[in-house]
């Protein structure tokens, strides 16, 4: 299980091996809608639920891309409306986690 993150954490972009396993472990896939699909689970940095839409037709490309070896993997970011302070100019959401999702190919 996630360790419970402090009380405030500041913004930051930044990305962690941890976080590719701990979104494998807890996040789940489900269509949503023409071509989408959700993401949704805890963020791997500031424990918010997350529900993130994935673009089918990126991860199609993806997967015909022929240099492409092992399962698909999507990268995404937090998106959480939480306060996460300082962010940058022009960014108004997520704490900066970003990581790679995998996509079982009967879902692309
Ligand atoms: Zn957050
Ligand atoms: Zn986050």
């Amino acid at each position: 299980m996630p360790v419970p993150p402090p009380a405030v954490l500041g913004y930051a972009e930044e990305s962690e091996p941890a976080y590719v396993q701990r979104v494998a472990d807890h996040f789940t896939l489900r269509p949503y809608g023409k071509g989408l699909l959700l993401a949704c689970g805890p963020c791997p940095r500031c424990a918010a639920p997350l529900e993130i839409p994935v673009v089918l037709t990126t991860v199609r490309l993806m997967w015909r891309a022929p240099a492409r070896t092992g399962p698909l993997e999507v990268p995404m970011a937090c998106n959480c409306h939480e306060d996460h302070d300082p962010r940058p100019d022009g960014v108004t959401e997520g704490c900066g986690a970003f990581w790679l999702l995998g996509v079982p190919a009967e879902l692309a």
